[in-house]
């Protein structure tokens, strides 16, 4: 017999808003259920003194994909935010990611010619052949310098494990340049919704009924009987009720502030690269918008091991936990009817572009 709903989506983050965008442009029935008050996951933004403010983390729309460039300009406007983080390391700035400007700070090199030659002597003074660890990963691409006032301890701090135990890739997200160039990402298209994501997301789900503060698997049965099909996008482990054991996350606690002055810190984003700093980032919401409010909204960034009632942030994809992961894939492959889909349902430090295309493909594949 024909269920009420194509679809059961089960969360309301970007992987779902994409996911349901496509079922319906397809013709399906799609019922959204999401367990907090609100959708769009953790780029939901949220107004605080008129100030769009990323409630769970800073986000930064950046690709070099432009079908999804092209898909998202379909539901929102996007600035000509460019994200350039400063590292705070003692009270001496440096910008981010590694380039010339970073360079001139670190050892007073005006050329990139005696960049790359501090950096190899550094290199070869190391000794690394392979990197098996972000520590010597960071060291083969940047020297030890760099390494020890610029990664070392922000890494510690944000995964809370020693470099050597982090895998290699992570530090492969920041790029490196000989030039002074302080654009984070190497990407052709970069913005932010000028009128937030919540609103992206809301344009997204149009058409679609939602039911918030719906907690899936509590209610598994009952929803399950709605409709036809499953789209997924918790925690794996969550799902099957940590029957194989728990993955681990990195969560995220922030200190948000009002402060009455119109500029605290002159950017969106400032890393607190030393140990004794407690918070990893402070984040100061109106600069992604060019802001000109009278007040400002400022959030410290403290990381923290999950566990059960926080919210998880980041996958750690070390060894353990990847294997842990595939034991919980296989069981996944045999839920009839049921899509896994997005950072949780796939355990996987995605960057907002790369959900938009797994999910675009996704949809692709089984619509
Ligand atoms: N990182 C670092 N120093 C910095 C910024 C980043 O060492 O000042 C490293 C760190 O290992 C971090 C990774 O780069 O885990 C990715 O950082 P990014 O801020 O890009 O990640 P996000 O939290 O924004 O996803």
């Amino acid at each position: 017999m024909k269920k009420e709903y194509d679809y059961l989506i089960v969360g309301s983050g970007l992987y779902a808003a994409v996911f349901a965008r496509c079922a319906m442009d397809k013709g399906k029935k799609v019922l959204v259920v999401e367990r907090r008050p609100h959708i769009a996951g953790n780029i939901y933004t949220e107004k605080i003194e008129d100030i769009d403010v990323h409630i769970y983390g800073a986000h930064i729309l950046h690709t070099n994909n432009k079908e999804v460039w092209d898909y998202v300009s379909r539901f929102a406007t996007f600035n000509r935010y460019t994200n350039s983080p400063i590292a705070n390391y003692k009270g001496t700035l440096y910008n981010l990611p590694f380039n010339m400007n970073t360079f001139y700070a670190m050892w007073h090199v005006t050329t990139p010619q005696e960049a790359m030659q501090i950096i190899e002597q550094q290199r070869k003074e190391a000794g690394i052949a392979n990197p098996r660890n972000l520590e010597e990963q960071a060291i083969s691409l940047v020297g030890r310098d760099i390494y020890n006032i610029l990664i070392k301890d922000y890494t510690e701090k944000q995964w809370g494990r020693a470099c050597t135990e982090l895998p290699a890739n992570i530090i492969k997200r920041l790029p490196v340049r000989f030039t002074f160039d302080n654009n984070y990402f190497n990407a052709l298209y970069q913005g932010i919704p000028v009128e937030g994501y919540t609103a992206m997301i809301e344009n997204m789900f149009k058409g679609a009924e939602i039911r918030l503060n719906c907690d899936y698997l509590k209610e598994k049965s009952q929803l399950d009987a709605l409709a036809d099909k499953v789209l997924y996008t918790g925690a794996i482990d969550e799902y099957f009720n940590y029957s194989l054991g728990t993955l681990e996350y990195r969560s995220v606690r922030f200190e948000t502030e009002v402060l009455d002055t119109p500029n605290y810190q002159g950017n969106a984003v400032f890393n607190y690269t030393d140990a004794d700093t407690p918070y990893t980032r402070i984040i100061e919401h109106k600069h992604f918008v060019f802001g000109t409010q009278p007040k400002t909204v400022i959030s410290r960034e403290y990381s923290a091991e999950w566990k059960k009632g926080l919210e998880p942030y980041y996958p750690v994809n070390d060894e353990r936990n990847q294997k842990l992961y595939a034991s919980y894939r296989e069981l996944a492959e045999k839920e009839p009817g049921v899509i896994f889909g997005g950072r949780l349902g796939e355990y996987k430090y995605y960057d907002m572009d790369k959900v938009i295309e797994v999910a675009l493909a996704k949809a692709q594949e089984v619509l």
